[in-house]
């Protein structure tokens, strides 16, 4: 029951309105029986810097941060962990003794996704499609993971480059950018290798693919961060094909788990996460895909 103890934690974004987030931490607190709320609020660009303010005034615990606030908030913060500070994003703020620590759980969240896939990056090359704020946590990732060689493909190809700049800092494997054009995404995918799709086309019906789906081939391990729809056009076709495939829910709810874990000091409930997490995909799926 919520009282006047309850403890607060929840998601600034914008837009936050479908955010699934709050689905599976209130599930995992009351499987836990903690006395916290998760809830969604609506954070305007501009409304960031009070938003935060407001944390150690309503001596709120902690938050998540999404789109667009990952990158913006890092100035706010006392303390940056060592992970965030290298993707330069932080998704999960704990507020402690009147400080704001900044962590990111988006790597370590890819990461476990993929072990849970049995997915090895190491000594892998990789396709990354996208260069926004998910495929820097992924691209950090990867190197953490031991992967051979990163491809950036962008269609902002100088957003590709900024974030290869970033990663060169980080590894001295050979970090290549291309255009997101079919010549060079062919020459790409001709050697085996692992195909990330970290951009948001395969969120909406009308999207285009992130490639041609005739240059996929089944030797491809082929992972989409989208996770509604559960499976995306890309990943559909890399299944028809016979490709291992992965979708962004484990993702998800690995990212959730740590911060949860983070917030509560507790072990996080993780078959109940996943399995609020799926329950919920597939209602949405049942009513239709945009
Ligand atoms: P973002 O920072 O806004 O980046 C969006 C990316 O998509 C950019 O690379 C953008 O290219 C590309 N893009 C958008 N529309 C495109 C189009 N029509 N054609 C080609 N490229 C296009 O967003 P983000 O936070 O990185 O999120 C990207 C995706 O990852 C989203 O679908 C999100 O749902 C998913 N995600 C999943 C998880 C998870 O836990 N599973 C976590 C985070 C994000 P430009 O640079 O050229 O604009």
């Amino acid at each position: 029951m919520i009282n006047s103890e309850t403890k607060v934690v929840g998601v600034f974004g914008y837009p936050v309105a479908h955010t699934l987030s709050p689905d599976i931490h209130n599930t995992a607190f009351a499987w836990a029986n903690l006395n916290y709320v998760y809830l969604a609020f609506e954070v305007r660009p501009d409304g960031l810097a009070r938003a935060i303010n407001s944390l150690k005034v309503l001596k709120i615990e902690g938050v998540n941060l999404t789109i667009p606030h990952k990158e913006k908030v890092l100035p706010l913060l006392d303390w940056i962990s060592p992970v965030a500070k290298q993707v330069g994003a932080v998704n999960t703020i704990k507020v402690k003794n009147g400080g704001l620590l900044g962590y990111n759980t988006d790597v370590e969240g890819f990461s476990r996704a993929l072990k849970r896939s049995r997915i090895d990056a190491k000594n892998r090359a990789v396709l990354l499609i996208g260069a926004g704020g998910a495929a820097r946590s992924v691209a950090v990732s990867l190197i953490r993971s031991g992967a051979s060689e990163i491809t950036i493909a962008n269609r902002t190809v100088s957003r590709a480059n900024a974030l290869a700049k970033l990663l060169c800092k980080l590894t001295n494997i050979p970090i290549n950018v291309i255009p997101l054009d079919r010549r060079h995404l062919a020459s790409a995918v001709r050697k085996g290798v692992l195909l990330i799709n970290a951009t948001s086309c395969g969120l909406k019906k009308s999207d285009p693919m992130p490639i041609p789906a005739d240059l996929l081939h089944r030797k491809l391990v082929v992972c989409d961060l989208i996770y509604n729809p559960m499976k995306t056009p890309l990943l559909y076709r890399a299944e028809t094909l016979g490709c291992k495939i992965m979708n962004g829910e484990a993702m998800l709810v690995y990212q959730a788990a740590q911060a949860w874990e983070i917030w509560t000091n507790r072990r996080p409930p993780l078959d109940q996460m996943f399995r609020v997490l799926h329950q919920a995909l597939v209602t949405r799926e049942r009513r239709g895909w945009t």
